[in-house]
């Protein structure tokens, strides 16, 4: 496995893989055409399904229109064989010659990859890819999750850890400050603030999940504005794992030093999905996004309550397992309906798996390898309708709605 940097990337909303991609390839793509006189970029399948709501051609556009005049072409029918989030670059002379043209795919999370060129194949840095082993090496070792990330990555990731959880708590705060309509045509108001109101005017356990879902709206409705944000493991599910640390850390007293470990922890378990599976909601619906997010919050969580290794497993596996089969349909192809709740329902699930886990010995049935693979099977088998492309389920039955009115 690569590093645990490729899950938490630092950038910003609504989409990693229809915004921080796309945005990444029009920049490669620039720098190789500085003196173009023209660009034309086709978007394929998924990302042309839901790009103009995700803002795939704005992505773009910000990127390479202050160079060159460029035309966006958009062809949601035609999915190309490697990845359904398929764009190809166009790069015209003077003369309007071709000068390249450049098939990339955004694979998730971020990252691009084609037939030739795979950021996801770089830098293996772990020798394990399983929880299996890596659980083996911490039980024979005495060690935990986090140790073994420390050892394969350096200490440089705790750097890098703690610049990720500075953005990540930027988010949860700047989210509560803001108010107002998200941007995208739905209407729908930011609600952070206004739970986060509402939750302090309870007491025990409800006042303690109202600011959990508050947190969990904050950062991702930031992302649906395009704030800054880090992926965990992508832009969708971004907010789940930043409730439930800033959440434990006000509650609980956490010190940043023991939250970072928690993210070391949760990092390594997306890695894991990411390597064997995927995080892509275009390639295995809202199970690889907001199901994985749940599974990492789960584990990092249960880590900070004192957890062995058995039980940071069985609550990853729990936060996974009970997502599987999650469809991806969101509402006009906008990063909202039903994104934004979902991280708040995920954040509260990601608490009670640990809840959960942590009554138990750790000893369970199915392990988290085994809902690995189970999900990238189940994501195989969706129709492409709950896959990103918003023309099942959620998306279908809102346009219906309005037709008729
Ligand atoms: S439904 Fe889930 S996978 Fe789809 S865009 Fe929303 S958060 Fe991402």
């Amino acid at each position: 496995m690569e590093s645990i940097r490729q899950i938490f990337r630092i950038g910003f909303g609504p989409s990693s893989s229809h915004t921080m991609g796309p945005r990444r390839a029009a920049q490669i793509f620039l720098d190789r055409h500085t003196d173009a006189a023209s660009f034309q970029v086709t978007l394929y399948g998924s990302l042309a399904a839901t790009g103009k709501g995700h803002m795939t051609d704005q992505a773009i556009l910000d990127v390479l229109k202050p160079a060159a005049p460029t035309e966006i072409v958009w062809e949601p029918k035609i999915f190309l064989p490697f990845h359904p989030n398929g764009m190809l670059f166009k790069a015209f002379n003077g003369k309007g010659d071709l000068q390249e043209q450049w098939t990339i795919y955004s694979i998730g999370g971020g990252t691009l990859a084609n037939e030739e060129f795979n950021e996801q194949k770089t830098e293996e840095i772990y020798g394990m890819n399983t929880i299996h082993d890596i659980q083996q090496w911490c039980e024979k070792k005495g060690l935990s999750y986090w140790e073994y990330v420390e050892q394969c990555e350096g200490e440089a990731i705790w750097d890098y850890l703690m610049e990720a959880w500075e953005v990540m708590q930027d988010a949860v705060r700047r989210g509560l400050e803001a108010e107002g309509v998200l941007p995208g045509g739905l209407g729908i108001r930011r609600k952070a603030s206004d739970y986060l109101i509402r939750a302090k005017g309870y007491g025990g356990s409800i006042k303690s999940r109202g600011k959990v879902y508050a947190y969990a709206l904050a950062v991702s409705e930031e992302n649906a504005c395009g704030g800054q944000i880090v992926t965990a493991p992508t832009c969708g599910s971004c907010g789940v794992l930043p409730a439930v640390l800033f959440h434990l850390k006000k509650s609980r007293d956490f010190r940043d030093s023991r939250i970072l470990r928690a993210l070391a922890t949760a990092g390594l378990f997306g890695n894991v999905v990411r390597t064997n599976a995927s995080v892509s909601g275009a390639e295995v619906g809202c199970q690889g996004e907001v199901g994985v997010a749940c599974a990492m919050a789960a584990g990092a969580a249960n880590q900070l309550f004192g957890g062995t290794p058995a039980q940071i497993e069985y609550a990853a596996e729990m936060g996974l397992e009970h997502h599987l089969g999650l469809t991806c349909d969101p509402v006009c192809g906008l990063v909202q309906i039903p994104c934004i709740e979902r991280n708040a329902f995920a954040a509260a699930r990601a608490l009670d798996a640990n809840t959960f886990s942590t009554f138990s010995d750790g000893k369970h049935r199915v392990s988290f390898d085994q809902v690995v693979e189970v999900m990238r099977q189940t994501g195989n088998d969706l129709p492409s309708l709950y896959k990103e492309t918003s023309e099942g389920g959620l998306a279908k039955k809102y346009q219906r709605k309005i037709k008729k009115k």
